[in-house]
């Protein structure tokens, strides 16, 4: 078993020795997949390297301030014309997690895994994985330390926002010490903390409340109190205008409730499939929870897809929450 050390060591020996990268990150992507896809952007620029930056699908709007996020290929607009001998994978607790992006890997490409799921598998050629990093942006950090380059405000911006986003801006039980102590280093560099938060954690755009006043109208709970629930329908998307990543933060609601062990928000995507958010408020480890039905993610905050009709996918999904309490 290597040390944490050695496996920083080898991530950056990959990005040394290679060239021409592909890096991806997760479908629907949070705050930390779109930071860590620059950071790892600009790391690779700085040491001279080429790179391709990639998503399946389009990155937030609110996060499109971050450096070189122009730059991250939206695949469903821009298909390449090409595959990649060297992948680079950031914050995708599993192979799938890359999506449809998976066609401009080479049949026997070498992947460099860098993330902070404890439910990671290990994919890859090269691992960089480390479980109780807040966020793969953490994990960013002390590669981009060890790497000789020289930080500037946009690249601390971006690993600030990873910890700020994958943290709950700082109130997480992920927000080590160590966490607190690189966002300290980062605002040293100039990263403007409560504009930040404002953008990214607090403002709303119209279609953002009125989605979550839906879900909130949708709120259910079990007769003990311990599980709540929030649904979303496709005629819910129409009717408000919301994209998917205006649902992010509307599962913490049902969690919020006092009593409340885990909170979930099911997001019916069509007859056939539902996706699951679940969060816990400690006692259930969610990531085995979501496991359970193919997915993964963090102990406290977990997603899967299922397929089936929302009819039956919820009463079964409460039923194997119950199993847990
Ligand atoms: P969210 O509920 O916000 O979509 O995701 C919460 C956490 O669970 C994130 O860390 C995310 O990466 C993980 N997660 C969500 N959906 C899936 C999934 O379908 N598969 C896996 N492996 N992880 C997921
Ligand atoms: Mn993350």
């Amino acid at each position: 078993m290597q040390t944490y050390e050695q496996s920083l060591e080898q991530a950056k020996q990959f990005l040394l020795e290679h060239d021409d990268f592909l890096v991806v990150s997760h479908i629907q992507p949070d705050g930390d997949a779109v930071s860590s896809t620059v950071a790892v952007g600009w790391l690779l620029s700085c040491l001279g390297k080429k790179f391709t930056l990639i998503n399946e699908g389009s990155i937030p709007e609110r996060m499109q301030f971050l450096l070189m996020s122009d730059q991250i290929v939206n695949m469903e607009q821009n298909p390449l014309e090409r595959t990649f001998q060297h992948v680079i994978c950031v914050d995708c607790a599993d192979f799938g997690r890359v999506g449809l992006t998976e066609r401009y890997f080479d049949n026997n490409a070498e992947i460099l895994n860098i993330d902070h799921h404890p439910t990671n598998n290990g994919y890859g050629s090269v691992t960089l994985i480390k479980p109780d990093a807040a966020a793969t942006a953490e994990i960013l950090y002390d590669l981009i330390n060890i790497s000789n380059v020289t930080w500037n405000q946009e690249i601390a911006t971006a690993i600030y926002t990873g910890l700020l986003t994958d943290t709950g801006g700082f109130r997480y039980s992920n927000t080590s010490p160590k966490v607190m102590a690189i966002a300290s280093k980062l605002l040293d560099y100039g990263v403007n903390g409560p504009e930040l938060s404002e953008q990214l954690l607090e403002s709303m755009t119209h279609a953002q409340m009125k989605v979550l006043t839906k879900a909130l109208r949708s709120l259910q709970m079990t007769d003990d109190g311990k599980i709540s629930w929030v649904c979303i329908t496709p005629q819910d998307m129409i009717d408000t205008g919301a994209a998917n990543e205006d649902l992010e933060g509307i599962v913490n609601y049902p969690r919020n409730i006092q009593g409340v062990e885990v909170g979930i928000l099911f997001k019916v995507i069509n007859d056939q499939a539902v996706k699951v958010s679940m969060r816990s408020a400690g006692k259930v480890d969610v990531a085995a929870l979501a496991q359970s039905f193919g997915g993964g993610g963090h102990v406290r905050a977990a997603g899967c897809k299922i397929e089936g009709a929302m009819e039956t996918i919820v009463p079964e999904v409460i039923e194997r929450v119950r199993s847990f309490l």
